[in-house]
């Protein structure tokens, strides 16, 4: 897996020039950065001046405390036992609920000022305060902040902006009555947009966006531009058969030879993170050539069919993500054709992968 540092900058650059250099930016490490590796995706992202990083969990951010000095946000709700670990580390915690509200308040009047920003449900559902309830859960959002907690932000996150951009407005409308209704001082940082919307509704950047997978090269829906490819896959031809009419190929023998075939064996499997679902369905590239994979992908191999591609030997290298020559797979077509979303594919790829980067020599 080659990663490329300066073609992620680039799709930050992509962002910041959407949205506009006053909006600070909170590029989303979670997962490892989407597979690619949180060490150097930080230490590449660095040099443009993140406003600050998001990640899903505690454990995550702990992790990404080592690596930078920068405001990290914890996104997904903390169990009640986490607090302290969290404060601990320096970290922002999002709250959902009215008893996250009450233990901030307990933990700053204990001497441990946490910085917290809420989380407003317009329409996930799976996280954040609920604008109807705002009655019970407004005062004690007051009673945390008298407290001594720390109210440093406020958000919404957007559930079919790659899709269905219409269903933005209402989102944000919810979320700017609600903001209307808690009165947060100009201080407290509002945040809406992910990659999808920094690209589709750039006007609703409010003060911070927190862009994903764009960053990493996936394009989050047909209205956004297509990112520089930041992840390539790539693996050897470690042997080569010519097939004759009749053989069988691969568990289950999905794939049956028609004629003279020849057959590439490469080096990569599910077990490595190529989908299991692209079997005699996904392709690869070799020497700038598509070609098909054939079979049923195996845990440490995959073979493509390299019939009439002569040239082809053992440890050449077969790309199945990325580009070779004029050919190239995107994340996209990958990700379609496995029937899943470039999310899953990029955080599939396996610790069995080495990720290798390439760091840019300029900016
Ligand atoms: C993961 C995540 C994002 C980033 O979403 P992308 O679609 O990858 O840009 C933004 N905000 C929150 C709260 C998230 O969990």
């Amino acid at each position: 897996m080659e990663v490329d540092a300066g073609a992620l900058r680039r799709n930050f650059r992509a962002v910041r020039a959407s949205v506009g250099p006053s909006v600070g930016i909170v590029p989303m490490v979670k997962a490892d950065a989407y597979g690619v590796g949180v060490r150097e995706a930080v230490r590449a992202l660095d040099a443009h001046e993140p406003w600050g990083y998001g990640v899903a969990s505690v454990a995550e951010g702990i992790e990404l405390r080592r690596l930078t000095e920068r405001p990290v946000v914890v996104f997904t709700p903390i169990a009640p036992g986490e607090l302290p670990a969290a404060i601990d580390a320096d970290l922002r915690i999002t709250v959902s609920d009215e008893a996250t509200l009450v233990a901030l308040g307990r933990a700053a009047t204990d001497g441990a000022s946490a910085r917290f920003h809420a989380e407003i449900d317009s329409g996930m559902g799976r996280a954040g305060l609920d604008p109807r309830g705002i009655d019970s859960w407004g005062p004690a959002l007051q009673a945390a902040l008298a407290g001594g907690a720390v109210w440093e932000g406020v958000f919404t996150h957007l559930h079919s902006a790659d899709d269905s951009p219409d269903t933005v407005d209402p989102q944000i409308a919810l979320f700017e009555s609600t903001l209307a209704r808690l009165a947060p001082g100009p201080d407290v940082l509002r945040h809406a947009l992910n990659s999808a919307g920094c690209f589709v509704r750039p006007g609703y950047a409010f003060q911070l966006v927190r862009p994903g997978i764009f960053l990493y090269g996936g394009r989050p829906g047909m209205e956004s531009p297509e990112p520089d490819a930041v992840v390539s896959l790539r693996a050897r031809v470690i042997r080569v058969k010519e097939a004759r009419p009749g053989d069988t190929l691969g568990y289950g023998s999905t794939h049956v030879a028609e004629r003279a075939e020849r057959w590439a064996t490469v080096a990569v499997g599910y077990g490595d993170g190529l989908p299991r679902a692209l079997s005699n369905k996904g392709w690869g590239v070799v020497g700038g050539r598509r070609v098909p994979i054939i079979g049923r992908i195996s845990m440490d191999v995959t073979v493509v069919d390299i019939t009439g591609l002569p040239s082809v030997r053992p440890g050449q290298v077969v790309t199945f993500l990325g580009c070779d020559g004029q050919e190239r797979v995107t994340l996209g077509e990958m990700a379609d054709l496995a029937g899943t979303i470039g999310y899953e594919v990029l955080t599939g790829f396996t610790p069995r992968l080495p990720r290798i980067w390439e760091l840019p020599v300029g900016p």
